[in-house]
């Protein structure tokens, strides 16, 4: 039986009002030293902006990307900035890295509203040198590193030293077993791999409540892999790593184009149904994407397979793989203990710095906005009970989050054509953020004629305003 109106009703009322409580009596919305209340507002104001929606509204971005590198210390075949020799070389010159007074200046600007940010999407952040004094840096702001990485450099050492500002890790793995795991990571040893991830998970599973933070595994699927979907739902549980996170290969390279998933329809969903009933069965979440309707043996694929990363259609089911043989269980115990205790001690240092002015003038813009809503309130709820069972067009990036290149161009998000909407070397963060470009971008996204990029795009999503919250704390979750 479903939510009858009246409780929707009631429900979305208590969310508004608790998302509209009067700020008005406290005096420390704009403290000196705190972040909290700061990051707390803007999180209220892109709330209220992205289901009413209502581009007026100021807001800062409330998780960041920074492309500080692209170095790598990896060569997956299939990789956009790391593929071949040549792009691989380009991807670990100089010239991309941000420079760190820049990334020190724009992280001021910005990560005073942001509960997380993100490095060198286009490449391994453990690998950029200095990562640590990053980290260390940027915590001063409350705010912490939702890492993705592909795990070779996560050694005790470096766990040591980020652990204290990590708010996520998704770990990139597209193998299940040691074969095709070194041949898809190329320059990765599974071995290595798989003992820093579970050094990793039990020193985390020792700390308290308040320190612990999620871990994900991201795998890309491609036709070289498709037969391990089932072993990475073993793999995962092997690791503790409760969610896996599947997208199909982007094909960037004409050499391994039959590692296209379209061109194995009928393995992919045979793989796929025997992953899910795994999955179910070990309760690991595995996110990936489903089945083919129209799944049959494609005339296409070339029968001398010498467009694939390993020449041939590798392997069949490879069934269940004993990985206690990789790592000493008695040796990731003793390490990670060690590691919680000196773990323990750093986190207790951590020193929040004090506002500046810049940050100031741009809270009061954001109380102002506040303030303004909070007027509005009683018409704000009756336009709610109104468009109750309305859908709404949200995209979790466009609302949230900002991506910024090392040369301080910003875009809204990391899909392959979307526009630059902004320079901040030009401009502030938040001139860009709440500017004309931006908001005609966010416009269009919500019209009938939005961006190119945007008119397919797997994050663009339709949803009823009495689902908003749940589904949006659930897309979040997945990101
Ligand atoms: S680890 Fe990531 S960035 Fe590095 S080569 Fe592989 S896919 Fe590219
Ligand atoms: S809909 Fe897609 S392309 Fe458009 S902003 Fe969102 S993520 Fe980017």
């Amino acid at each position: 039986m479903g939510i009858g109106l009246k409780t929707l009703q009631k429900q979305l009322a208590a969310y508004i009002h608790s998302i509209l409580r009067n700020l008005r009596g406290r005096t420390n919305l704009i403290p000196e030293t705190n972040f909290q209340p700061l990051k707390d507002l803007n999180k209220r104001l892109i709330q209220l902006k992205s289901f009413l929606p209502d581009n007026s509204i100021a807001t800062m971005p409330e998780w960041v990307s920074f492309q500080n590198s692209r170095r790598c210390n990896l060569r997956c075949p299939h990789c956009q900035t790391h593929g071949t020799v040549e792009i691989n070389k380009e991807s670990n010159s100089k010239k991309y890295d941000m420079k760190p007074e820049l990334m020190s200046r724009w992280a001021a600007d910005v990560l005073p509203f942001a509960f997380e940010y993100s490095l060198s999407l286009s490449g391994e952040p453990l690998a950029f040198k200095g990562i640590e004094n990053i980290v260390n840096e940027f915590s001063s702001f409350g705010s912490k590193l939702s890492l993705a990485t592909n795990g070779t450099l996560f050694s005790p050492i470096m766990i040591e030293n980020i652990l204290p500002y990590l708010a996520s890790v998704v770990f990139s793995i597209d193998g299940a077993t040691q074969q095709t795991f070194e041949k898809l990571r190329l320059g990765a040893k599974f071995k290595e791999v798989i003992r820093n991830i579970k050094i990793l998970k039990r020193t985390i599973e020792l700390l308290s409540i308040e320190d612990k933070f999620p871990l994900r595994i991201s795998f890309t699927i491609m036709g070289s892999n498709i037969h391990e979907l089932p072993g990475i739902v073993r793999l995962a549980y092997f690791l503790g790593i409760p969610v896996i996170e599947g997208g199909f290969v982007y094909i960037f390279y004409d050499n391994i184009k039959h590692e296209d998933v379209t061109f194995h329809k009928s393995r992919y969903n045979y793989y796929y149904s025997k992953a899910r009933t795994i999955a179910e069965k070990l309760g690991i979440y595995l996110n990936v994407p489903p089945p083919f309707n129209d799944a049959g043996y494609d005339p296409n694929l070339d029968p001398s397979f010498d467009k694939f990363i390993f020449g041939e259609i590798p392997g069949d089911d490879i069934g269940p793989i004993f990985y206690e043989n990789y790592v000493s269980l008695k040796e990731v115990e003793k390490t990670a203990a060690a590691l919680a205790r000196k773990i323990r001690e750093n986190i207790s240092k951590i020193k929040p710095r004090s506002l500046d002015e810049s940050t100031k003038k741009i809270g009061k813009r954001l109380q102002e906005s506040y303030r303004c809503l909070l007027d509005k309130k009683k018409a704000i709820l009756s336009e709610f009970n109104e468009r109750i069972n309305d859908e709404i067009k949200y995209c979790v990036f466009l609302s949230e989050r900002i991506f910024i290149d090392f040369n301080g161009d910003v875009a809204p998000c990391c899909i392959v054509d979307r526009p630059v909407l902004g320079n901040i070397y030009q401009n502030s963060l938040f001139e860009v953020w709440n500017g004309e470009k931006y908001n005609e971008f966010r416009e269009r996204f919500y019209s009938s004629d939005p961006y190119p990029c945007c008119k397919n795009c797997i994050y663009a999503k339709y949803v009823k305003l009495s689902s908003f919250f749940s589904i949006k704390h659930t897309l979040r979750d997945n990101f």
